[in-house]
């Protein structure tokens, strides 16, 4: 298995180890060793494309016997066929589950029209990367049209996964030893529209938040709009739910909001009471760069956004076309030298930003997750840090006791600070 692309894909492709494994199917992470690779791919700007395509054709060039899966299949569908012949096979989204069927000699092409998500239930995930934390899917598609956005047409409509099943997954990473769930989705904030006829992601986490075996809850990846008092009232009442907000907002400025056909509601007055309601919280998001349109003017609006209301934690990309979009279509384009002149300015803005709020955590004891322990060197997360998108603490091992085990929840004693990474020791009880 190769699984490119976000933490949403490889929780798919863990799931489909997971039967493949239960059907009797050896699994091996050694590529030497396989009779079979899937590459499950990502097609969600072009970059993230020619990573999938430059992975293929690295594997059917060395002779491999290559299945083809997920967003980038379901994107070309037999224009990719066409133009990959060296390929045995492809599944789309919707689809990985007839990879068993492709294995056993049926068709060697299952992507559907309309993606449609159906959980794989019962079955044990085939962990093939696990950190210190493990991510459970909620929900998968979208409901949303965000003019820039493909996910929508590559993984279909919004479809909730059974509460029951969220937590006896949940239970069960416990069980294995899992101190951290991360809790992802398209959109997380709207988890149970379709199912419960009103979102529910705080009926879900209070379910959580009994699991004895379950130390934190994290959750990603907020739609604006969903985020009401009580989910946040929730959120800063539960013990295991770490006080972290995820919520991409991808700009500021009401006429590039209304472009990306983003909901048009007052962003800066919900990071304000997300931070009212929720003390000591960090918040995340994203904006995006040079969406066609927008002008100097916009771009300053976006600027005195982010300087007003410092994100603890800030993630700037440049806009990237993808024709089959609506915004694919739209004009005028910014050059690529205005996105990422842009994209520049707002990420040393952000670098000031966060090395003053990192500073200010000095002194102060922070409950962290230990990453990493070697003999050199120990890392941990702090509860304001999600795994690889947000920064680490490395911890000075001369002071530090007993040797922490990776997984281990910590309190560390913050001693320095950079742009994205602070420094500590492990403080005694
Ligand atoms: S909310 Fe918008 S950006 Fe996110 S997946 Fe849905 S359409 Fe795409």
């Amino acid at each position: 298995m190769v699984s490119l692309g976000c933490p949403k894909n490889l929780v798919d492709s863990e799931n489909l180890l997971g039967l493949l494994h239960r059907d009797g199917h050896e699994i091996t992470l050694n590529e030497e060793d396989a009779d079979i690779i899937i590459v499950n791919t990502c097609s969600f700007i072009k970059d993230a494309e020619k990573e999938s395509v430059r992975a293929i054709l690295s594997l059917t060039g060395r002779g491999k016997k290559v299945v083809v899966a997920g967003c980038l299949p379901q994107k070309y569908r037999e224009e990719l066929k066409e133009a990959m012949p060296e390929v045995f096979a492809f599944a789309g989204t919707g689809d990985l589950s007839k990879i068993r069927d492709i294995i056993r000699g049926g068709s060697t092409f299952e992507v559907e029209n309309s993606p449609r998500h159906r959980h794989i239930e019962d079955i044990k995930r085939f962990h093939i990367s696990m950190g210190s934390g493990a991510y459970i899917k909620i929900g998968e598609g979208c409901d949303y049209a965000c003019s820039f956005c493909v996910i929508p047409s590559l993984r279909g409509n919004y479809t909730s996964r059974a509460m029951e099943s969220i937590v006896r997954e949940a239970k069960e990473l416990g069980k294995e030893g899992v101190n951290e769930i991360i809790l992802i989705a398209q959109d997380t904030a709207g988890y149970g529209k379709d199912i419960y006829s009103k979102p529910s992601l705080a009926a879900l986490l209070e379910k959580l938040n009994d699991i004895d075996e379950i130390s934190w809850i994290r959750v990603m990846y907020f739609y604006p709009s969903p985020v009401n008092d009580g989910l946040l009232d929730t959120i800063a009442r539960l013990e295991k739910v770490v006080k972290y907000v995820d919520i991409p907002l991808q700009h500021s400025h009401p006429d590039i909001l209304r472009l990306m056909n983003r909901p048009g509601i007052d962003n800066g007055g919900l990071i304000e009471k997300i931070r009212d309601k929720i003390p000591g919280v960090s918040v995340r998001t994203v904006f995006i760069t040079g969406f066609p349109g927008e002008t100097e003017e916009h771009f300053e609006h976006l600027y005195n956004f982010i300087e007003k209301h410092r994100f603890d934690k800030l993630g700037i990309f440049e806009y990237s076309t993808e024709e089959s979009t609506p915004s694919g279509k739209l004009k005028p384009r910014a050059s690529a030298g205005v996105k990422r002149r842009r994209r520049r300015m707002l990420m040393q803005l952000q670098q000031g930003i966060s090395r003053q709020i990192n500073e200010s955590l000095i002194g102060k004891t922070i409950p962290s997750i230990i990453e990493t322990v070697s003999e050199k060197q120990v890392i941990a997360r702090t509860y304001r840090d999600a795994p690889e998108v947000d920064g680490l603490v490395y911890i000075n091992t001369d002071k530090t006791g007993a040797g922490p085990e990776p997984g281990e929840i910590v309190n560390v004693e913050i001693t320095g600070a950079a742009e994205y990474d602070l420094e500590g020791f492990i403080a005694g009880d």
